[in-house]
């Protein structure tokens, strides 16, 4: 059931449109990630929805209600930011009570509110804390809080792991995702960043220069991008241009090496140029092999990450990204061993699309 409808708005400034024909719905209960660079738009948007920013065209409805001309204070949204815009004067719990008392709640209400929230973000102590006796994570946390406590019917995250360190960001991330199912608070989420969109996510909307470029489940946007941006902004990603030998059939000369491709080229034809998609974890690295879906290198360089250890690999003039497993039967091969890249068949061809 379609809860938020975003119906072609637009957004300029001066003469700069920057947010074109933005058109998307989420269902009640979704997490939805507005993915992209920095300046493609995907704050504005958020701020159109939440009421800061009169669209230039276009309208939004919320739960069957346009609420495109209202003011941000009758939308009924919560918001969080990326820094901590908590009052400092304030302790913990008068900073949640906030919007309760503005709405004029009873005292004993928004007493049990305050409290369900502490619980709800795991401070249960800290209500009587000021905003600096707080880490970082912790302020973000009673950020959530405070936006929640008047029960909004739906959260607009801006970037608000951002200005975390990491390993806290990854709590937090969780942790807000925890809380927004327990709700079932439908929830806008803006991020730069692929590997939090990616996990956090139902569905991902994928932004640059003020467009959509593609909607899709996080499993769909890693591993159908329908764009060469969608594709290499997601991920790590391998390009291989090559020339097809024969369509029908998928097969393409890379570096004078046949590769096949399962599907073919349906929409090209013998001696096109084709653009091929790889993702790190579908090569695998060995010594050796013959006949299609191989490619001759050097080991260049070697990354251990813990799990897994990312390996690149020269092959001619480009560089191939790959992901190993890491064994505890056999260290990773040195710079400069000559491997032999295979490549599974389920290579995605970008170009022609
Ligand atoms: P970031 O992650 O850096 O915040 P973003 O994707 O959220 O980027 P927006 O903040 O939505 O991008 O900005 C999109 C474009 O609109 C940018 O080019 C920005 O300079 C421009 N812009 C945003 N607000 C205004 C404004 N009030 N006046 C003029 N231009 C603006």
């Amino acid at each position: 059931m379609t809860f938020l409808e975003i119906n072609n708005i637009q957004k300029s400034f001066g003469d700069n449109v920057v947010v074109h024909d933005f058109d998307f719905a989420a269902q009640r209960g979704e997490f939805v990630s507005l993915l992209g660079p920095s300046g493609c738009g995907k704050t504005t948007v958020l701020r159109m929805v939440a009421g800061f920013e009169r669209q230039t065209a276009g309208t939004v409805s919320l739960d069957g209600k346009d609420i495109s001309q209202l003011p941000a204070n009758q939308r009924n949204v919560g918001m969080v930011f990326q820094a901590y815009a908590l009052f400092p004067n304030m302790t913990v719990a008068q900073n949640i009570a906030f919007g309760l008392k503005i709405a004029k709640r009873p005292a004993d209400e928004i007493a049990v509110r305050v409290r369900e929230m502490l619980d709800l973000i795991k401070l249960p102590a800290l209500g009587d804390r000021y905003p600096f006796q707080l880490s970082g994570g912790q302020q973000q946390r009673v950020a959530l809080a405070r936006a929640l406590a008047v029960r909004p019917k739906m959260l607009l995250l801006d970037e608000p792991l951002s200005a975390l360190d990491a390993k806290i960001r990854v709590a937090l991330r969780d942790e807000i995702r925890s809380v927004q199912r327990e709700l079932g608070i439908t929830t806008l989420f803006v991020t730069h960043d692929q590997e939090e969109a990616l996990s956090i996510s139902d569905r991902i909307v994928v932004m640059s220069a003020g467009r959509i470029e593609q909607i899709g489940t996080p499993f769909e946007i890693y591993n159908r991008p329908r764009t060469r941006f969608v594709a290499s902004f997601v991920g790590v990603l391998n390009l291989l241009e090559g020339r097809i030998t024969d369509p029908a059939s998928g097969r393409i000369e890379v570096d004078g090496r046949e590769l096949v491709v399962a599907g073919g080229f349906p929409k090209g034809q013998t001696g096109d140029a084709a653009t091929l998609a790889l993702r790190p974890e579908a090569i695998t690295i060995g010594s050796g092999g013959e006949g299609a879906n191989h490619l001759d290198g050097h080991v260049e360089e070697v990354g251990f990450q813990g799990s897994v250890v990312r390996i690149r690999v020269r092959c001619n003039d480009r560089m191939i990204s790959l992901d190993s497993f890491n064994s505890r039967a056999a260290p990773p091969p040195e710079r400069g061993t000559p491997v032999t890249l295979s490549f599974s068949h389920d290579v995605q061809v970008l170009e022609p699309a």
